[in-house]
């Protein structure tokens, strides 16, 4: 695919990648996702996304070239490809902190490399594509293990780290209360995860009816339209005997999805009210000392966020990309074991160069839309 500008994509051809390092592997792809990320490149709200550019940081695919120093894949080997770009070697891969790899992406202060994602995120090519080039090759990508369903594999480069890491980092204590703002993929994997931490109760709020009722019945949980209960806050307070949620977890950021943003100058804006409000939301109904963790991705300003509120409350703050390749060994064990089933998130099957439709329905959640995926021609 192609990014032509805001709301454009197209299916287009581009030329073969090609391996510019050593270690670079090229990578056949057999599946690929639209994620709730790209809607923010799609939107136009990410600094520094080149019409031209292809997007797509969830895919597995097959090892067709190999550069000379990799050595851990062969040819023909299934992968599933982290969404971050991750040397493995640096100061911070080797804290974990594998979404903030500094080789990867030397020039930024913040991210480190990631898979279609803008130069801001270090301008690579991304995997909604035929072919993709995959750095790192001896480090990221991981072999997906005989048996495993593709479909279920490329939920693992992205949505069960990134739902199970919101919980990881809202601390959750066995019994506690916890309240997932979004239930797009990342807020169902989210309050899914929560329950393997031993939480006690369940709440999960947006107002997409049909993501609500998906997220019901698949996580288990509560879950509640935030138009028909007038203000969440209140609402999470009184159900809590007025002492509010023990974490509170963001999976909305700065909402690029369709309806609830406001639109100015023809286009979905950033930080306008049905994004904001999440977090607002979030700080605003955790408990005293409570934790807000956030996984929803924001751009670099915070203007809207009640800092004053985190203060006065004694809160903490977690957030950060989720470090997909030191969870993989768990969340593989999850899904072969079968305690966490991925692949029924996804309701929509299209060809690649269908993407500008798949976009479409995913961006305004039509069609009872969760995730899509896009299937390259073989
Ligand atoms: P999505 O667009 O499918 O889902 C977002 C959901 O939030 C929608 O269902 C929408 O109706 C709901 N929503 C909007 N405003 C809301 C509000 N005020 N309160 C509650 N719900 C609200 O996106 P997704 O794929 O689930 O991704 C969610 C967020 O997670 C995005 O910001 C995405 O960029 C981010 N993300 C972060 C990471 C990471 O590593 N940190 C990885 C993947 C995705
Ligand atoms: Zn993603």
């Amino acid at each position: 695919m192609n990014y032509r500008g805001p709301g454009r994509v197209r299916a287009e051809e581009k030329p073969m990648p090609e391996i510019l390092h050593p270690e670079d592997c090229i990578v056949k792809v057999l599946r690929s996702c639209i994620c709730g990320s790209d809607l923010h490149l799609y939107n136009g709200n990410v600094p520094d996304t080149r019409v031209g550019s292809t997007f797509g940081h969830e895919f597995v695919g097959e090892v067709v070239e190999l550069g000379s120093e990799v050595n851990k894949l062969k040819l023909g080997d299934k992968v599933l490809v982290p969404f971050n770009i991750a040397c493995g070697k640096c100061s911070f891969c080797r804290q974990g902190l594998y979404g903030n790899c500094h080789e990867s992406n030397p020039e930024a202060t913040a991210v480190g490399g990631i898979f279609g994602y803008s130069h801001t995120a270090g301008g690579y090519d991304g995997g909604q594509a035929e072919y993709v080039r995959v750095p790192y090759a001896n480090f990221g990508p991981t072999v997906i293990p005989v048996g495993m369903d593709l479909d279920d594999a490329v939920m693992l480069t992205d949505v069960v780290p990134t739902g199970y890491q919101a919980a990881e980092m809202g601390g959750i204590q066995p019994g506690d209360t916890v309240v997932v703002f979004g239930a797009g993929p990342i807020g169902i994997m989210a309050a899914k995860c929560s329950w393997l931490f031993g939480a006690g109760r369940v709440i999960v709020i947006d107002h997409n009816e049909y993501r609500l009722e998906f997220v019901k019945n698949y996580a288990k949980c509560e879950s509640y339209n935030f138009k028909s209960i007038e203000d969440p806050v209140q609402f999470i307070k009184k159900t809590t005997d007025w002492l509010g949620a023990d974490v509170c977890i963001d999976a909305v950021g700065a909402e690029a999805a369709g309806s609830a943003m406001q639109t100015i100058t023809g286009r979905k804006t950033l930080m306008q009210a049905g994004s904001a409000t999440a977090l607002f939301w979030a700080i605003n109904s955790v408990k005293k000392g409570g934790i807000v963790s956030i996984v929803g991705v924001y751009g670099p300003t915070g203007n809207l966020v009640p800092i004053g509120n985190v203060l006065n409350k004694g809160i903490t703050i977690r957030a950060n990309q989720a470090s997909v390749k030191r969870l993989l060994p768990k969340l593989i064990d999850h899904v072969q074991k079968g305690t966490i089933k991925p692949k029924a998130l996804i309701t929509h099957r299209m060809p690649l160069r269908n993407v500008s439709d798949a976009y479409r329905i995913f961006s305004d959640k039509l069609d009872n839309c969760i995730k899509p995926i896009l299937i390259p021609p073989t």
